[in-house]
């Protein structure tokens, strides 16, 4: 397989100003939901992907606006598209990851990134196993009851480790729509990484049971309301729902 893709990225309009911008070309069980939100003054970016090809440019919605650049949190599938933005934030305690990003740190060594996962290169001479995040120092640091202002719309940021120590989630109190990241979308959850912690995890989970939420927009596969979250947040907390070992599940999933 060595077809070089035309068209890396596809937008899909969601609703309420919010559409999805997905990396076609990088198999859905690895794919990062990025999302975009149109604002007034500005707009936002909550995850740019693994960075292969440049996003505002070829993403037209993105042409001629100011755009705030979010790293739920530093994974590579996340945060390898921030570099190409100028406004980068994200939580403190990653900062330093995605400042000198590596293999390791970036969990860009667990078994995702191998030939199975593109099904189209994203230019000519790609090879996954030179894959690297580029460094993209953090502009403003955002934690725990942080606002982020579009002019007409405004998120709140939620600091919710377990699944990596800096992991955070923006809420819109008007309209109970969470961007969650990695700490809850509607598939196995990751919490054996290197800076993982399960008991923060569940602390984390424990904490969206109790918020007025209506839609949850994660950070992998489809998106889902309340009662859905529910369901999710209790399978985990009774034990299920885990990915343990990265290597292991993706080679499940190729086989399937
Ligand atoms: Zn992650």
């Amino acid at each position: 397989m060595n077809t070089i893709a035309l068209d890396w990225y596809e937008v899909i309009s969601i609703s309420d100003g919010i559409s999805l911008i997905r990396e076609k070309y990088v198999a859905g069980w690895l794919r990062c939901n990025i999302w975009h939100v149109r604002g007034r003054d500005r707009d936002l970016i909550i995850d740019t992907g693994m960075g292969l090809r440049p996003l505002v440019k070829e993403v037209s919605i993105l042409a001629d606006r100011p755009i705030i650049a979010i790293m739920t949190h530093s994974h590579f599938d996340h945060a390898g598209g921030l570099h190409q933005f100028e406004h980068r934030c994200g939580h403190a305690l990653e900062h330093q990851i995605i400042a000198s990003p590596t293999a390791a740190n970036t969990v860009a060594d667990t078994g995702y990134i191998r030939a199975e996962t593109f099904t189209a290169l994203p230019y000519q001479g790609f090879q996954h196993q030179d894959y690297l995040v580029k460094p993209a120092p953090l502009t403003q640091l955002l934690d725990e009851g942080d606002v982020v202002d579009l002019g007409n719309r405004v998120f709140s940021i939620f600091h919710l480790p377990g699944h990596s120590p800096g992991s955070i989630a923006l809420f819109e109190q008007n309209t109970g729509i969470l961007f969650s990241g990695d700490v809850i979308y509607d598939g196995d959850l990751l919490d054996t990484l290197y800076h993982s912690d399960a008991e923060q995890l569940k602390e984390s989970l424990r904490r969206l049971q109790d918020l007025p939420i209506t839609t949850v927009h994660g950070g992998h596969f489809p998106s889902f309301d309340k009662q859905r979250l529910r369901v999710i947040i209790e399978e985990y907390l009774a034990g299920g729902r885990r990915i343990g070992n990265s290597a292991d599940w993706v080679g499940e999933n190729l086989a399937e």
